[in-house]
Parts: structure tokens; C-alpha cells; sequence
């Protein structure tokens, strides 16, 4: 085992209190420690006079010592140390509390050099706190750019440095240069080990940007080829499912109750065609709320079992898969299609039950939650696996339900639309459809944006459209309560409105808290139009489809990603009536107000997750972690677009030579690859 990979504790400096402080941060190893890059710099190699310094800045300063301590006992437990100090420029105070020691350390005449806080007050200038180096040749501390490291408490910023720094110096040697030679010599990437040595301890600007390149490229072209990887079609040797083409279909086609739009027809040929060819599908189908992605779905599923084979559809939440079996079982039916839902709450026997004709062969189609993927789950020959609303799962649960299979064809499909380039790196190389038309006859939702002054009036204006017939959903951030976030509760809001302004309305309410059949339930008396006004948290948010309602109310709006709220608004606008979505802004932010006002403007999912994008940048937009994908640590996106694009150009000039990354001259990529996705415990090499 390369040392590297060993604990934290052989670092010079580190004990066991620290082990235990830097597993806080997920650092283990000396790999770990070395892969832990800085969230900032300090500059501190400007030595400035006396004269320039500027209230509240921090800065540096080289001083001789020019007073005797003069020491002030301020009141129990606080002593105040004051130490006069000069340069050519000018005269300053160093200030110290509580830290008698340096009384005895600093003597009259010496020259020192002084990093702290600047406060002025009239003429006189004081530096609080100061840290001082005695040696004022050495530029550790004072002198160089330093790192500024992400901590926990009771670790320090100059531990970090002094950890490093051992790190670097006993272990840098060992890190293994994992971008292939030819690669790194055709691009002119710095050496990995020169690139940390710089990211941490940057000279100067030019290298550091130049290092920290290298390693971006690094950690971009390792997760790109493993998900590409882990998808391998570029294995030719694979033996995929080829479907047969099915007159049946356009029956079933011409007896749905509606034509279908014609993005779903372009879309339907290009999932058919995947199907009939024999290379295993890998297909995204991208389309905004209401679009109409299920049927889609169906389709597909009809086609796989014609030929013989067996399906499954996978959907985030039970309402969700409850929905699309109720729907998608009625329209099979006549068809000789047999379908069963599998959900964790369901009776044991009637579990056991479905997952044995599920295995025999006896059921044909079988839709369900998270369930599907437990490893009692057995097809008799499973030819399709479908994920709904891809965005809420991970790469991991999408692979295990296909591992369902023999190669089945895969069809995933999500309603949050992303650019091409960063669809490669969430999704792997999935072939992507795109559904850019809604089925004809819907209104457009009307979107409001108030604030807490108007909720009066917005429930006496859901409180008309109920007595009209309407139906209304009021969704809130959280569950219980929480004092610190003053965020309101759909527990606390459902009782206040049941007792008051909706008394003589019918209120329910629905959070993530509740039993399975206890929301099976409430969402089905909505659906049945016996609750008028459904209180809930997010999990109302994927799919759920009540043509009769017309209101959806978000409090809290602010909370919430801009590709989420347009999710929650997909809610409403699905019947003939007019729809409203009224945003509850509580933040007097400039930037959640223009968060807002895109909502108000646009109902076009593309542009707005663009525009979330620009605004909050990509860190929770693409939750890369919450895919399951090995988490950056250093390549940013979409700052580092340009690399990113780079390292997939050279990822698939490396896979159309070496599809299984075999070559003698690839290994060293191989290798990494295996690290970081074995971490996370994807297997990728067998
Ligand atoms: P999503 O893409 O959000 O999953 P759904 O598949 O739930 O959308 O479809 C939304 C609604 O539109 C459903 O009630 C569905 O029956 C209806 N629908 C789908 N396609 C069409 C169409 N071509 N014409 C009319 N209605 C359609
Ligand atoms: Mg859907």
C-alpha cells in the first residue's frame, strides 16, 4: 500500500487529537490532507510603514521595539499589554490581551516583523493581536502568500499551514502523476506534485493559476472517463437487448385520449430506433413540467414487453410512483399488460407475492419507489429500466436498478434541464432527447411575487377560487418549526389556517413526516377534489398531477432553487382553468428579489435554470455530491468550463483507442480512476 493512503497520524505534528479534529473535515489519510486545498489566500509579503497603514486592515509592517511594556489590568480575567514600536515612517502601538508572555519576549532595540489588524483612533495607531516573527529573514509567516484552509473548531489556520507543510515535504514525493505522459506533454501541464506544491504554497499568481489548471484538468478528466466508463458501449463485446418493431404500438398510440405532440413523436422515434438497434440504449429524455415525459414512458414499456421482455419504472417518491402505476395500469390493461407497483409500505405478503411473479415472469411491468433496487428484487428478464424524475437519485441507484438486467436498454428522464457539456458529467454519455413543446390548449400559469404584508389578501383570493370549485396548494420549506431560520411550518400554518381563514374550507395537510398510507391517503382525497386546500412540504414537488387545482402558494419562496419553484409551479396549469403561482417572499435581498422577478417573467424551464445558474452559481444547482458522483475538490463549475471541455475531448480520444482503459500508457489514469470511484463505492474495474 502506497503510504499515502495510510493515516493522518504519521504527519510530523499530527496527534491524536488532531486525527480526530481533521476527520471532522473527511481528512484520513496523508492523501487526504494533501488533496485539501485552500478556500483562500493571504498575502502577506507587502511589508508596509507605519504611515500607510489603513484602519481595519490587516497588514504587515517591520518595526524596531521602541518602549518598555506598559501593562493594564482592564478588570478580572482581562489584561491589556501595550508595546510602543517604530519604523522610519512613524510610531505605532502593538496591543495584546491576556498574553503576558510577550512582556518577556520582546526586548527594547529588537527589529521584528508584525502581522495584524489596524485600528486607528486620532493620531494614534494600534495593531490588536499581532502575530511577530524575531527572525526577519524567515518568510514563513510573514513575507509570503499563505493558504487560508476550511477548519473545524479548535483547529487553527496555522496548524493547517504546519501540517501541510510536513505533508508536502516527507510525502509529496509519493503522489503518483496519474495524467498520462503523452498527454500531459502535448498539453504542457505542470507535474501534479509541482501543481499541489504550488496551490498551496503559490509563489505567484501565474503559477498558481497555471497549477491549479493542472489539477482541475486532473480531477475533470479522471470523473469524466470513469462515468463514461461506468456506462461502456464503448465495449463493442456487449451483448444488448434488439426489440422488435411492433405493429401493436400505433393501435395503442391511436387509443390514448389524446394526439400526441411532436416532440413526443420525434422523441418516441429516437428512443424506438435505440430500441430496435442492438447497442444498449443510455437515453435522457429532458422536458419541461407537463410535457408529457410518462407517456413516453409507456410507450416505451409497451414496446419492450410486446417483444417479450419485462419493464420497470423507478420514481422518487410513493405518491409519484402510485400515480404513474394507477394511470399507466389502466391504460395497459386492455393490452394484456400485466402491471404491479412495489413500494417499502405495502403488506409483507402481498410483497412477497408481487416479487415472486416478478421473478417468474407473471407480471410484466413493475413501477415503485426506491424498493425496486433492493437486492430481493429479481426480473425474469428485465429488458427496460426507466428512472422518472432522474434529478432526485443518484448514478448509483440508476446502475443498480439496470444491474437488474442483462444490459437492459435505460431511459431516464428529468424535468430540470441542464447545458450538453455539464450533461456529460452528470448523466455520463447519455444520448439526450429533448421535449421542447407543451400539449396544446394549456393557459400559462400566472406567477405573482408578494410579500408577507399581502397574505391576507392572497388567502382571500384562494378562499374565492375554492368556492368557485378550485383546489389550492400552500407549500412550505420544513416540517416542525425551527426558531433559528423563522421559517414557517406546514404543521404550525395548517392549524392556523384550519382554525381561521379557511374555518369553512377544507384544509389537509401532507409533509415527507407522515406514513406512507397516511399520504396515499391525503393526496387522494385531493385528487377526489374532498380536500380543498392541501397544506404540504416539497413532497408534493415531482410529478403529481391535479388538473383541478389552480393555486399553488410557496412561502418562503426565497428558500427555495429557482429550478425547484418552476418544478412546484408545474404543479398547477395542467387543466382547462386558469392557473396562479404566488411566490411568498420574505427576503428583502436584492438578489432574491430578482430571483423572484425571473419567475415572474418567464415560464421556460431552460432559461430559468440558466438564469439560476448566473445568479447563485453552480454549487447547489448541481449538487454533483447528491448524484452520487465523486465530489470536486478542486474544478469548479461552470467557472471551469473550458477545461472541463477539454478533458472530455481527451477522454474520448483516449477511449476510442483504449475502450477499457487496458493500455500500459493509460494505467496511471486507470489507477486513479479506481481510487476515486471505489470511494465512493462505485466499481468500475472489474
Ligand atoms: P411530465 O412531463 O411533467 O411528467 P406528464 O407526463 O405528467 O408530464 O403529463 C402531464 C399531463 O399532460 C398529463 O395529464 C398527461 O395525460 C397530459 N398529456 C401528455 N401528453 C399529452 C398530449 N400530447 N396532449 C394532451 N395532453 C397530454
Ligand atoms: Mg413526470
Amino acid at each position: 500500500m502506497n503510504k499515502l493512503d495510510t493515516s493522518v497520524q504519521y504527519i510530523k505534528g499530527v496527534g491524536p487529537k488532531k486525527v480526530n479534529l481533521l476527520k471532522k473535515l473527511e481528512i484520513e489519510t496523508i492523501r487526504d490532507l494533501i488533496y485539501y486545498f485552500p478556500k483562500g489566500y493571504e498575502d502577506r509579503r507587502e511589508l508596509k510603514k507605519i504611515t500607510e497603514l489603513n484602519e481595519g486592515e490587516k497588514s504587515s509592517i517591520k518595526v524596531v521595539i521602541s518602549g518598555l511594556p506598559s501593562i493594564y489590568r482592564a478588570r478580572r480575567g482581562l489584561t491589556i499589554i501595550k508595546i510602543q514600536v517604530k519604523d522610519e515612517s512613524g510610531m505605532a502601538y502593538l496591543v495584546w490581551f491576556n498574553q503576558d508572555y510577550v512582556t518577556k519576549d520582546l526586548k527594547i532595540g529588537e527589529t521584528i516583523k508584525v502581522n495584524g489588524k489596524v485600528k486607528k483612533s486620532g493620531n494614534i495607531i494600534e495593531i490588536h493581536s499581532p502575530i511577530y516573527v524575531k527572525n526577519i529573514q524567515s518568510n514563513d509567516k510573514i513575507g509570503r502568500v499563505l493558504p487560508v484552509y476550511p477548519l473545524t473548531e479548535k483547529l487553527k489556520n496555522n496548524e493547517m499551514i504546519k501540517f501541510m507543510t510536513n505533508a508536502l515535504n516527507e510525502y509529496l514525493y509519493l503522489v503518483e502523476e496519474s495524467i498520462p505522459e503523452y498527454i500531459s506533454e502535448r498539453l504542457k501541464l505542470f507535474t501534479i506534485r509541482d501543481s499541489l506544491r504550488n496551490v498551496h504554497f503559490p509563489k505567484n499568481r501565474e503559477l498558481y493559476i497555471k497549477s491549479r489548471s493542472t489539477l482541475a484538468f486532473e480531477e475533470l478528466l479522471t470523473l469524466q472517463l470513469g462515468l463514461l466508463l461506468m456506462r461502456n458501449d464503448y465495449d463493442k463485446s456487449k451483448e444488448c437487448i434488439k426489440f422488435e418493431e411492433s405493429k401493436e404500438i400505433y393501435e395503442f398510440i391511436e387509443s390514448l385520449p389524446f394526439d400526441l405532440t411532436n416532440a413526443q413523436k420525434r422523441t418516441f422515434k429516437e428512443i424506438s430506433d435505440d430500441m430496435e438497434s442492438d447497442k444498449q440504449m443510455n437515453r435522457l429524455v429532458q422536458g419541461d413540467v407537463g410535457s408529457g415525459k410518462t407517456i413516453l414512458a409507456v410507450l416505451s414499456m409497451f414496446k419492450a414487453c410486446k417483444s417479450g421482455y419485462q419493464a420497470v419504472m423507478m420514481a422518487p417518491t410513493e405518491i409519484l410512483a402510485r400515480q404513474h402505476y394507477d394511470s399507466i395500469q389502466g391504460l395497459l390493461e386492455n393490452y394484456n399488460i400485466k402491471c404491479e407497483l412495489l413500494i417499502s409500505n405495502i403488506s409483507n405478503k402481498n410483497k412477497k407475492d408481487i416479487i415472486e411473479k416478478v421473478k417468474s415472469g407473471d407480471i410484466d411491468i413493475l413501477i415503485g419507489t426506491h424498493a425496486l433496487i433492493e437486492d430481493y428484487v429479481e426480473f425474469k428478464n428485465l429488458g427496460l429500466a426507466i428512472t422518472d424524475e432522474q434529478h432526485r437519485f443518484g448514478v448509483k441507484q440508476r446502475a443498480k436498478l439496470s444491474s437488474k438486467g442483462r444490459n437492459p436498454d435505460i431511459l431516464v428522464m428529468t424535468a430540470t434541464p441542464i447545458p450538453r457539456t455539464l450533461a456529460l458529467i452528470m448523466y455520463g454519455d447519455l444520448d439526450i432527447s429533448i421535449i421542447d413543446e407543451l400539449p396544446p390548449g394549456r393557459k400559462k400559469i400566472k406567477t405573482y411575487v408578494r410579500n408577507e404584508s399581502s397574505k391576507d389578501k392572497v388567502y382571500e383570493f384562494v378562499r374565492k377560487q375554492v368556492l368557485e370549485g378550485r383546489q389550492a396548494y400552500i407549500v412550505c420549506p420544513l416540517v416542525e418549526e425551527s426558531d433559528s431560520l423563522d421559517i414557517q411550518s406546514a404543521v404550525e400554518l395548517y392549524e392556523n389556517l384550519k382554525n381561521n381563514e379557511f374555518r369553512d374550507i377544507k384544509v389537509g395537510l401532507l409533509h415527507g413526516k407522515m406514513k406512507g398510507k397516511e399520504k396515499d391517503y391525503i393526496m387522494n382525497e385531493f385528487k377526489l377534489g374532498e380536500i380543498d386546500v392541501l397544506v404540504s412540504t416539497t413532497v408534493i414537488e415531482v410529478g403529481v398531477n391535479v388538473p383541478n387545482s389552480n393555486i399553488m402558494i410557496i412561502e418562503n419562496a426565497e428558500r427555495f432553487g429557482l429550478a425547484q419553484l418552476h418544478q412546484l409551479r408545474g404543479r398547477v396549469g395542467r387543466g382547462e382553468y386558469q392557473s396562479y403561482c404566488i411566490l411568498i417572499n420574505k427576503s428583502n435581498s436584492r438578489v432574491s428579489k430578482e430571483r423572484m422577478s425571473i419567475m415572474e417573467k418567464t415560464n421556460d424551464g431552460f432559461l430559468i435554470s440558466e438564469k439560476d445558474l448566473e445568479i447563485r452559481g453552480p454549487g447547489e444547482f448541481f449538487g454533483i455530491r447528491q448524484h452520487g458522483i465523486p465530489e470536486l475538490k478542486i474544478a469548479r463549475l461552470p467557472g471551469d468550463i473550458k477545461i472541463l471541455k477539454m478533458a472530455q475531448e481527451i477522454c474520448f480520444e483516449i477511449l476510442k483507442e483504449d475502450p477499457k482503459l487496458e493500455l500500459e500508457k493509460n494505467k496511471s489514469i486507470r489507477n486513479k480512476i479506481s481510487r476515486i470511484f471505489n470511494k465512493e463505492g462505485l466499481i468500475i474495474f472489474n
